[in-house]
């Protein structure tokens, strides 16, 4: 299962810290998840404060 960026992305930075294979950058418009690397571990959406990281649909 691949996770996405949804609403209220507040660019803390700690889940393209937490990610284990570096799927994640975070820009100016918010954290933005590389569906071809996510291995779906869970653990950016884990460690996200704001919530803001959801199973894709
Ligand atoms: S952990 Fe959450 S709030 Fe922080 S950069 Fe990642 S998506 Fe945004
Ligand atoms: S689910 Fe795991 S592999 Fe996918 S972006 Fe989040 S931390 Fe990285």
């Amino acid at each position: 299962m691949v996770y996405v960026v949804s609403q209220g992305c507040t660019l803390c930075g700690m889940c393209e810290t937490e990610c284990p294979v570096g799927a994640i950058r975070v820009g100016k418009g918010g954290a933005k998840i590389d569906p071809d690397k996510c291995i779906g571990c869970g653990s950016c959406a884990d460690n996200c404060a704001s919530e803001a990281i959801v199973p894709a649909p």
